[in-house]
Order: C-alpha cells, then structure tokens, then sequence
C-alpha cells in the first residue's frame, strides 16, 4: 500500500535489518528500539488491525513471535522479561498503520531509558534512529538461532 513504510520495507525499498521472512510474514528490528533486541513482526499484506487478518495469519504472526522470543532468550536478551505487544489501532498509540508485533526484551536496571524511549515513542518525537551495523549485527545473531527453534 502507498505510504505505510512496512509495505516498503516488504518491498525491498526501504532498509531494513532481517530476522526472518516465509510466504506470509516478515520480521525486523525496530529502527527505535525500546530495548536491546527489539524486533517486529508484520503480516506480508498490508492490513491495519488485527481483525481484517485471516485467522490462521493471526496465529501465524504469533508463532513467529514466540520463536523469536525463543531466539532472543537463546542469545541471553530479555532473560528477565519481555514485553510482546500490539498496539491495535490509534487509540492503542499504533503509530504505524501496518499490524505489526513486538518483541522487547528487557534487561536488569535498562526502566529509565526504557521510559524515555517509551516517552519518545508516544510523543511520536522517537529520537534518534539506532545505528544500521548494529541493528544488523543483532539481526544475523537472532536469524543464527532461528534454525535450531523453527522445523
Ligand atoms: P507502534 O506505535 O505503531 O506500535 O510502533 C511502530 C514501531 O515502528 C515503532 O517502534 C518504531 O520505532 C517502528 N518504526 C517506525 N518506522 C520504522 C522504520 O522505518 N523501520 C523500522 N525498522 N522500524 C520503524
Ligand atoms: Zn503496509
């Protein structure tokens, strides 16, 4: 669809760090991440919230979730804790109009900028964006566990 930036991304035109791609899902870093790790989910087909998707593409989205979550844990990210989050809609804060599922590890002591981001996130100020090598340092090391978590 013409201007939602995850439809880019699926096309190949905008940048993005890879986790994972199948025929119906594509999964990324958040490019403002909220904590280290931090990755998205989205349903190949452009659809805003969470009821206009087929039913079994819901479930898909979350299995994928659950093996990246899965992934993060292997790598010692979000050991403690994670959130896994979406925000269906504008009144739920959905800033981008394309389903999307985080993934968010959270670390011992990381609540202040945790926060902060957060702060950012709402205000729709996001600040600055996380450098790419990082993001896709984090992304080869999540696709590395992939393999081992989804047969
Ligand atoms: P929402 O508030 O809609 O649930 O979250 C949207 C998320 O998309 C935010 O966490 C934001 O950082 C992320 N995001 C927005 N634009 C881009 C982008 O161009 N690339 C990536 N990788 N993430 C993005
Ligand atoms: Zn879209």
């Amino acid at each position: 669809m013409a201007d939602c930036i995850f439809c880019e991304i699926i096309a190949g035109r905008a940048p993005a760090s890879i986790v994972y791609q199948d025929d119906t899902c594509l999964a990324f870093m958040d490019i403002h991440p909220l904590g280290r790790g931090h990755v998205l989910i989205v349903p190949l087909e452009h659809a805003v919230q969470l009821p206009e998707l087929p039913d079994a593409q819901r479930t898909h989205l979350f299995r994928v979730a659950h093996h990246i979550l899965d992934a993060q844990r292997a790598l010692g990210w979000g050991k403690r804790g994670s959130h896994i989050l979406l925000n269906d809609g504008p009144q739920a804060n959905q800033m981008v109009p394309h389903i999307h599922v985080h993934i968010i590890p959270r670390e011992k002591r990381d609540a202040l900028p945790t926060l902060s981001r957060l702060f950012l996130h709402i205000t729709g100020l996001m600040g600055r964006a996380t450098a790419r090598t990082s993001l896709d340092e984090q992304a080869s090391a999540l696709r590395q566990q992939l393999p081992e978590i989804i047969h």
